[in-house]
């Protein structure tokens, strides 16, 4: 008896080592910026501005998410899906520049004054560990201030000081590489349907 079922050619198929291979190379710590000689020089300038300046993006992005939740009806025509590239890429420019920011899909900078946990070498998203250096500077990346100490530092600068005492979640990795600007619209204008909807 022969089989109908075509075996793929050896290139097509996917091995479970091959998925485990590029998971690893999306979620790994990949340090800020790749040669030790420009992170020098950088000293990281724009992450610590915006820790700096956390009080007025608190306000900008609190305003920014209610034009985006305004702007609903449009994602909903155009579609979530379809959205989701552009958007992403302009977040990902938008935050990158700012924050660093490793679009982890589950924002928490404003529990976490303007300081993305995300580069924390261990992606610690619940206060440091008992590394940090005298000089606030990370064990991992002595070069680097620990990115926890930014954020109590930024944390005390915004109107939401107490936030970053929020108890956060783990990461979810399905969530990496994905807007987190349209996920929190999209699930502010669930939450506002079913309030409507329990009112009426
Ligand atoms: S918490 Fe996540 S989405 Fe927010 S800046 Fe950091 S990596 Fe980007």
């Amino acid at each position: 008896m022969t089989s109908n079922k075509k075996k793929k050619p050896l290139r097509q198929r996917v091995t479970q080592a091959t998925i485990v291979r590029k998971a690893r190379e999306l979620i790994a710590y990949k340090p800020a910026d790749v040669s030790p000689q420009r992170r020098v020089q950088r000293r990281y300038t724009m992450r610590r501005w915006s820790v700096r300046h956390a009080r007025s993006l608190e306000w900008f992005y609190a305003h920014f998410a209610n034009m985006f939740l305004v702007l609903h009806p449009l994602w909903n025509a155009i579609g979530y899906r379809r959205a989701e590239a552009p958007v992403k890429f302009v977040e990902k420019q938008v935050k990158g520049l700012l924050f660093d920011c490793r679009m982890c899909g589950q924002c928490i900078l404003s529990s976490t004054g303007m300081s993305c946990p995300m580069n924390c070498p261990k992606q610690l998203r619940n206060g440091p560990c008992g590394g940090v250096r005298a000089n606030g500077n990370c064990e991992v990346e002595p070069d680097m201030p620990c990115v926890w100490v930014k954020a109590w530092e930024g944390a005390q600068r915004m109107r939401g000081t107490e936030n970053i005492l929020d108890v956060q979640k783990p990461v979810d990795q399905s969530l990496r590489e994905t807007s987190s600007w349209l996920r929190v619209t999209a699930l502010a204008a669930a939450e506002r349907n079913r309030n409507t909807k329990a009112a009426e």
